[in-house]
Parts: structure tokens; sequence; C-alpha cells
């Protein structure tokens, strides 16, 4: 059984190690033989410790998930050290004005830890309807009410400053799959081209962040505004080239030679064989810069994020546990000789994938993981929370989900204690990394 660290989430927020290190700079401690790495990457919220797993809080909101519960999750007690929301939703609902007027998401939502949005462009090409492409940028109408609307770079880039989060990321084309070669160098061409204004307008505009300032009629204690005076974003470059290992390289030598602090490596996980993402993860990975943090956005099963984050990947998203938890998966270690378990091997126990709302589970007074120190598994059954999903109660999605985030933040808890333990034997020690030039 893991030691409990949990508390109750108590009155106001529970911030991150303050900024100790330049925003923006990764200082890697150590690098394994596999490539990963244990890293702390600063953020004008908080320090984060890398590897690191982002929970998906699309709208302002990680689903059913409270913000004081997302603190504290986590064997150790870390709890969710940054969280994505998505520039779409937000920008359609409640307006990227609106919320710039209200200092930011951070403020919005009571999230005073750091923050990454994408960049919309993902949301258009999968939820908008009527997507017109030019070259300028993307003309779509909204999926909640039909209403047009027009996403460009520059478009993208004061939409994310104005919501504030510490990452933001370039506006990108998202090639449907499969695709041929042709049409993925056609469309990463633009992603190139869109990259560039990205990085142009955000330089240009980065100060705009309405972070340090005063909002009438705010009188919450935790949030002061004046710490981030002189803070700023950062924006990451995103890797496209779909599953065309050639693609992938040129995408990625001309994201480096626009320059930015950081790296996603976009495009993937969108249905292709898990060893054709691992390929083209590990491609990616040799041609990006090993001094600035590396992000696969969208990805995947707990032990694919293990698997991942052992090759030198720095930052991972995915919707998976919450999405899950609200359809009654639920994950779990598989115990020793059980069948069916993915991702076992010598160092990592398998992952099971559970169906809460199966009745076997009807009259099954165990927790869902014995090795889990979560509060729902120190609390509830299997039977309650099959009870839960099979009455439709709200409670069910809401403690399937807080189990699946620890089950993830305990997964990468662990694989840097790993990484931590298995130093490569060259590496050095503590690498101290200057902050990446801010030119576009
Ligand atoms: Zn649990």
């Amino acid at each position: 059984m893991r030691p409990c660290y949990w508390q109750p989430p108590g009155n106001g927020t529970r911030a991150l190690g303050k900024i100790a290190h330049v925003n923006g700079v990764l200082e890697i401690s150590t690098t394994a033989a596999g490539g990963g790495r244990r890293g702390r990457l600063a953020l004008a919220h908080g320090v984060v410790e890398t590897p690191v797993f982002m929970p998906v809080g699309t709208a302002a909101t990680v689903k059913t998930v409270e913000q004081g519960v997302l603190e504290t999750l986590g064997a150790s007690g870390l709890g969710a050290q940054l969280i994505l929301a998505n520039t779409y939703h937000l920008y359609l609902r409640p307006g990227h004005e609106r919320i710039r007027r209200m200092g930011g998401v951070h403020r919005l939502m009571g999230w005073n830890r750091p923050m990454l949005t994408d960049s919309g462009g993902f949301q258009v090409f999968s939820l908008a309807k009527l997507r017109r492409v030019t070259a300028d940028g993307v003309e779509f109408r909204s999926h909640l009410d039909g209403s047009k609307h027009f996403f460009s770079p520059e478009h993208s880039m004061a939409v994310q400053i104005a919501l504030g989060a510490d990452v933001v990321m370039a506006f990108d084309e998202c090639v449907e799959t499969p695709a041929s070669w042709e049409r993925t160098r056609e469309s990463m061409g633009l992603t190139h081209a869109w990259a560039h204004r990205s990085s142009v307008y955000f330089e240009a505009h980065k100060h705009e962040v309405p972070w340090a300032e005063a909002v009438k009629g705010d009188a919450r204690r935790d949030y002061e505004p004046a710490q981030f005076a002189g803070q700023a974003q950062r924006l990451f470059g995103i890797v496209q080239g779909g599953m065309y290992a050639d693609l992938r390289r040129e995408s990625a030598g001309r994201m480096v030679e626009i320059g930015f602090p950081g790296y996603a490596i976009g495009g993937l996980a969108v249905g292709e064989p898990r060893e054709v993402t691992r390929e083209m993860i590990a491609r990616t990975l040799e041609w990006l810069p090993r001094d600035k943090p590396r992000y696969v956005m969208g990805v995947g099963y707990p032990d694919e994020i293990a698997e991942y984050a052992r090759m030198g990947v720095d930052m991972m998203d995915c919707v998976l546990p919450t999405r899950a938890g609200r359809h009654g998966l639920v994950f779990r270690t598989a115990e020793l000789g059980e069948d069916g378990a993915a991702g076992a091997t010598a160092t990592y126990p398998g992952v099971l994938r559970m169906n809460i709302k199966r009745v076997d589970y009807v009259d099954d007074e165990r927790p869902i993981d014995a090795g889990c120190s979560c509060l729902v598994c120190r609390r509830y059954s299997r039977a309650y929370l099959r009870h839960l999903f099979v009455a439709g109660e709200p409670l069910g999605a809401m403690l399937n989900s807080v189990h699946n985030l620890q089950f993830y933040l305990d997964t990468m808890e662990r694989v840097r204690a790993e990484l931590e333990a298995a130093p490569h034997p060259n590496a050095p020690r503590l690498t101290q990394v200057a902050p990446a030039s801010e030119s576009g």
C-alpha cells in the first residue's frame, strides 16, 4: 500500500514551488540510458516536475473534478501541476475578451498553477462545421450555434494571450488521416508558415497578457497580480508531418529554425497503430534540441505515457482519464499473474481496464485498486461505484475521473522516481540551460 498524503482541500489554492529559475527554462537533472529525462520546467505560475502528465480542462474545468481536488491528487499529494484548456471552446464561450477582462483563465477558474492552451486548430478541424482553409487562416462555423468565425495564426495568438495560459501553442493545420505524403507535405507547409506568423505576432504582443492587471471587485486573497509583473507566456512550436519520418524531420528542422522555447509533436494518436506513434515520436525526438521541453499532444493510455516519458518526452496530455471515467471505464494495476494487462514489463506493472458497469461488480466490496491511495479507493467499493453509474448519479462520473487522474499522476510519479534513480552514465548532472532566443 502506497503512503497516503492526501489532504482535504483547504481554504484557498495550493501553489507550486515559486520561481527560483528563469521562466521557460527546463533544468534537466538526470538523463537515463533510454533517453528519458528528469527535469524541472519553470513557468510563470510555478515550477513543474517533469516528465509531467497534464489533465485536460477543456472549458476551464477538468470535467467533474473540482480544482481543490486536482491540487491534491497523486500518492505524494503534489496534485496536477499543469493543466490544459482549449482555446476554441473558451473563445466561443464565455469569450476571450470577457476572460481577459477577468484577468485570464487562471483567475476565471481559480487555478493558481501553470496552464497550457492549445491553438484552437485541432478543434476547428475536428468540431467546427463548414471549414474553409486558405493561406490566411480558417473560416468556420461554431458547433454551438452555427455562427461564422475566422481563425488566423495572429488571431489564435491574440485569443491565447487574452486567455493567459503559461504555455501557448502556435496555430497549425491538422491534416485528416490517413493522408497521402503529398497532402501531408502541403498541410505541413501551411503549418510552417503559420508557425512563423504566430511567432512574429506573439513576440510583438506577449506583454498584453492580463496577469498583472488589477481586476475591479476581485477580492480573492490568493491572487496577487503584482507577482506576475514582467513575466511572459511561452510559445511552443508544433512539429507535424503525419506518419512520414522524412516529413517529421523536415518539420522539426523548420520549427527549430524559427526558434521556440519548447516543441510539441502533433498529429499523432489519431487512429494509427501504436508502433507507428512510437516510431514517429522516437524519430522526431532525435531532431529536436535536447535542452528544450518536448511535448507529445493527445496521448495516451497509462502504459503509453510511461513509455514515451522513458523515451525522453517531457510533457503529455490526454482526455482519456476523465472521458473514460465518465463512461464507467477505470484503470487499475494488474495483480501478479493476471492476464490481459497492457504494457507489463519487469519494472512497470501492467495496466488493466475495468468496466465498472459490469454486473460482476454488483457485490464487489473491494476498492478499484488496492494499491491506490486516492480518495475514491480509500473510501468506496466497486459495488458503490457500479451502483452510482447504473443509477446515472453524477457522483459516479466524478469518482471514476478522480481515480483515473490519480492513476495517471501516480504513473508519472513512478517514472520520475525511476529516471532519478537511473541516470545515464555520461549525462552531466544538473544542466542549466539558457532561455531560448526571443526572436521570431
Ligand atoms: Zn484510486
